[in-house]
């Protein structure tokens, strides 16, 4: 037997562990001290009921001879499929056949299995800071990765590959950024794309926390883009699914992937669970509806209240405005860990250090509008008192 010999070249991702040593560091010193927790990257808010009542109606088929069901189709069940092409994309003048969108347990493991699509010898390129799962995918396939510099200094969106690239990562609203792109600057990566044969994997989780009207919110509102653009969803952070499980991803026909992908599903992948899938149609009924724009507000206004707080306390701040996500420049020129300790150190705020991110990282820190609201605005209390 031979391992996987790329394995080994994985960065090893310590971050949260790291953040967790350091907490429990400060907690063994400071037993009463009150930690507030503003680098949480999960959702917080319940479910509406009306979603629990799907699943529980759905565990409850499974319990009776005449409604209860085996395998799931391994695309999903067509009538989520269609409710997400009414839903998603129909309104937007997008328009797919249902065998063109395949439901999944979500977009973590769609953002990695893709990968086995294509050959090793690709060029691919990922933006820095990123999500790390593009990173590590593509790591395990033992493929040369160029990293697109997110900046200050290009209000965090990447220049166009200076050397040629076959596949590009592209995740608009951003995490860890929240960074956004306009229809315009989306354009050019489409642009490039058809220029240099190549194919952009977008990743559309935080599509729900865009209110701007000149973002879009899926590649495919660009012209063009179905030749060139693989889509990956999610009902993790739109609809608090982080538990359930559910995603979805976009293969267009005009990729020449879509048969591909399907192959790969029907060997790999053998469906996803019946009672998440009734889950995620609820997300679209009206009460559905209702309920997740209600929490994803209450996410934004929290979004607002940290932007503005650490405006006032006199910090450079980006994001937060179509994204959960808040990057906050360190002050005094401090690295990421620094201003970490310090946020912990004289504020008991916990914070995630933007070079946990990549390299480009370096200097940030980020905030996340999924903290506790009260927590969120004893934090912000705290260190506006303390900078
Ligand atoms: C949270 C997140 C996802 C969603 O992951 P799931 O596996 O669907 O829970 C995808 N991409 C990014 C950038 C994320 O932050």
């Amino acid at each position: 037997m031979k391992i996987n010999p790329y394995y080994s070249q994985l960065p090893a991702n310590y971050l949260f562990h790291d953040i967790d040593l350091r907490v429990q560091a400060y907690r063994t010193q400071h037993p009463d001290a009150r930690l507030l927790r503003m680098g949480i990257g999960d959702v917080t808010r319940p479910l509406p009921r009306v979603i629990v009542d799907a699943m529980q109606q759905a565990a409850e088929e499974l319990a009776h001879e005449e409604s209860f069901r085996g395998y799931c189709p391994e695309n999903g069940y067509e009538w989520l499929r269609q409710t997400i092409i009414d839903h998603d994309f129909a309104p937007r003048g997008i328009h797919f056949h249902p065998d063109e969108v395949f439901i999944s347990e979500g977009a973590g493991s769609d953002l990695g299995n893709l990968s086995e699509l294509f050959d090793r010898d690709n060029k691919v390129a990922i933006m820095d800071p990123t999500y790390p799962a593009y990173v590590d995918a593509n790591i395990m396939a033992g493929r040369e990765i160029s990293f697109l510099p997110c900046l200050k200094e290009n209000q965090f969106v990447p220049e166009l590959p200076a050397q040629p690239v076959d596949i590009i990562y592209l995740c608009f609203p951003n995490n860890p950024t929240g960074a956004v792109l306009t229809r315009d600057q989306l354009r050019l990566w489409v642009d490039y794309a058809h220029r240099h044969h190549s194919l952009i994997i977008f990743d559309a989780a935080y599509e729900a926390y865009i209110s701007s009207p000149d973002i879009p919110h899926s590649i495919y509102e660009i012209e063009g883009a179905r030749e060139v653009a693989i889509e990956v969803h999610s009902f993790s952070k739109s609809a608090g699914f982080t538990s359930v499980r559910c995603g979805y991803v976009v293969v267009p026909f005009e990729t020449g992937l879509q048969a591909m992908w399907m192959r790969r599903q029907c060997t790999k992948y053998n469906g996803t669970a019946y009672v998440s899938q009734r889950a995620a149609q609820a997300t679209f009924t009206p009460e559905g509806q209702k309920g997740i724009r209600a929490n994803i507000g209450y996410y934004k206004a929290t979004a607002s209240l940290i932007l503005q707080g650490l405006r006032d306390a006199g910090l450079e701040v980006y994001g937060g405005e179509n994204a959960p996500y808040i990057w906050c420049r360190a002050p005094h020129r401090w690295d990421s860990w620094t201003f970490f300790e310090y946020l912990l150190n004289r504020c008991q705020v916990v914070s995630t250090p933007g070079v946990g991110f990549g390299r480009c990282g370096e200097g940030f820190v980020r905030f996340s509008a999924f903290a506790n609201r009260p927590a969120a605005i004893e934090a912000l209390q705290r260190i506006q008192e303390n900078i």
